[in-house]
């Protein structure tokens, strides 16, 4: 086994290890499991089922039987549930946390702020529950009247990434139950203890069975595509890499399924002549190394005006350099392992293919031999435009810095990508941070901060990172269908 002390055996024991379908704990139909390994130590922390399509397909009747009555529930008991479930995920951060580093590697105090962040999403629905709204107005030349309905989608289904294990589930969860939407949720098999430990507490809170059905299984595509393709399912939102993604939305059109798809990310981070270097560094510290860089948020190209470039690369390589690797349970680490053998490779792949172009090393370039899948947070300078690091996601702690000469130039390599999830700017010049912002394409901006994720806040990307918002009062409406009343008095 992979836990090594009795706290660690005690929060994997605590983990209801079973699908969870209409209410109920069980096995796969074919009695299949399969391993969650803890990525610090590449040893197996305990076995879930391995859902098989006969599972998935009960998964989705349970969703289906569920919705007229879920969706008949008062907004207030909705609401009531998803703030019990915020309050119990806040009273027990500590042992959901060590759940989630002993799963995903991050460190535990990443792994309790995501836990905080997870918990945002039932907070902030728990209100929006309460203020679905619709319409009433004369119609525009007299005679009827136009009634407009808000109502839920129907059943939905979800699909997550293994980076942000529990946040990217209550992103969807939070709003659908709000909206009194039933789901079947998928999360990604490196890391579904924390899914399964957030079910036990949206039962715990009150929800009833059916309205969320968890799934665990080995092979993603042959469980989800006859689930996609069935006329039950009404939606589709998925988090994820932009490969799957488009696929997806291609099997989504049989069925012609509402789709959200949060999908992959190439962030750049401008920083200008006039920012303030201080703040550009911690913003930057905070864009790249959050989760290790395994985030679609992760700044993944470093734009900086070439009167200040080689400072502030050297002040980011000295705070890379200096981080603490290691096991995320053990104190005083910094920076835990990337999630498997294959993410280390695709990250040392990307930096070698740079520094065989040109790119320098200014710290890290390399990976940590011994157990797990550690790699240096690293610092390029000298980046060549034919770098693949430019153009490609590296989800990893590697940081490429390469100077501009202008706004327009840095502007145009910011958008010179087929991605368009967030982007960072730092200026203390107020017209150019506007006009700035305006001008790149991308779904959300960090200005003069290195973070933007906040429940109360729309998240989505625009070209290929997605379509769709999750969170803010914008996240509800992914669950809501509008139906207009033509209304004769
Ligand atoms: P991924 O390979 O696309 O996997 C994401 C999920 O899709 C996992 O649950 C995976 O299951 C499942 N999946 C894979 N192939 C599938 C298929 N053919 N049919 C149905 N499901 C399938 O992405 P990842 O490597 O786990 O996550 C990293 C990516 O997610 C990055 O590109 C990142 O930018 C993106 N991301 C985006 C956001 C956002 O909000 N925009 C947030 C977080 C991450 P298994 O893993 O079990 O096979």
């Amino acid at each position: 086994m992979g836990t090594t002390t009795s706290e660690e055996q005690a929060v994997v024991g605590a983990v209801n290890a079973k699908l969870y379908i209409g209410g109920d704990w069980r096995d796969a139909a074919k009695g299949g499991t399969l391993a969650v390994d803890d990525p610090s130590t590449a040893q197996t922390l305990v076995e879930v089922p391995d859902a098989t399509p006969e599972d998935a397909d009960a998964a989705l009747g349970a969703a289906a039987d569920a919705q007229a009555a879920w969706a008949a529930s008062t907004p207030r008991e909705r609401g009531e549930i998803l703030h019990r479930a915020w309050r119990l995920i806040n009273e027990r951060v500590d042992d959901l946390a060590l759940l989630m580093t002993l799963e995903m590697g991050k460190t535990l105090a990443e792994s309790r702020a995501e836990i905080v962040y997870a918990s945002d999403f039932l907070h902030w629905f728990a209100g929006e529950a309460t203020r679905i709204e619709g319409g009433y107005k004369v119609a525009e030349k007299g005679g009827s009247r136009v009634l407009v309905m808000r109502q839920p989608v129907g059943p939905c289904i979800f699909i997550t990434p293994w980076n942000f294990p529990m946040a990217m589930g209550t992103r969807k969860i939070a709003p659908a139950v709000a909206a009194g939407c039933t789901m079947v949720i998928k999360p990604a098999k490196q890391t579904p203890l924390s899914m399964l430990a957030l079910a036990q507490i949206l039962e715990e809170a009150g929800l009833p069975g059916g309205v969320l059905n968890v799934i665990t299984a080995q092979s993603s595509g042959a469980i989800m595509q006859p689930l996609i393709a069935d006329p039950r399912a009404r939606k589709l939102s998925f988090t994820g890499s932009t490969e799957v993604g488009r696929t997806l939305i291609e099997q989504s059109a049989r069925q012609i399924l509402r789709v959200s798809m949060e999908l992959g990310g190439n962030a750049p981070f401008l920083v200008f002549e006039d920012a303030d270097l201080d703040a550009a560094v911690d913003g930057a510290m905070v864009a790249k190394m959050r989760n290790v860089g395994e985030a679609c948020t992760a700044a993944n190209r470093f734009h900086v005006h070439e009167s200040v470039a080689g400072e502030f690369a050297q002040r980011l390589a000295e705070r890379m350099g200096a981080m603490k690797l290691g096991r995320g349970t053990e104190d005083g680490v910094q920076v835990g392992p990337l999630i498997d053998g294959d993410q280390r490779a695709k990250v040392e792949e990307l930096v070698g293919d740079a520094v065989d172009k040109g790119a320098s090393v200014l710290t890290g370039g390399e990976r940590l031999e011994g157990r797990g899948y550690f790699f240096a947070p690293t610092v390029l300078g000298d980046i060549p435009d034919e770098a693949g690091l430019l153009r490609e996601e590296v989800f990893g702690p590697v940081a490429p810095v390469k100077g501009f000469a202008n706004e327009e130039e840095a502007v145009a390599a910011a958008n010179a990508t087929e991605y368009g999830l967030v982007s960072y700017v730092y200026t203390r010049d107020l017209q150019r941070a506007f006009r700035v912002c305006e001008a790149l394409e991308a779904g959300m901006v960090g200005l003069n901060q290195g973070m933007v994720s906040n429940a109360g806040a729309p998240f989505g990307g625009v070209k290929h990172s997605g379509v769709g918002r999750e969170g803010g009062s914008e996240g509800i409406d992914e669950y809501l269908e509008t139906k207009y009343v033509a209304m004769a008095l």
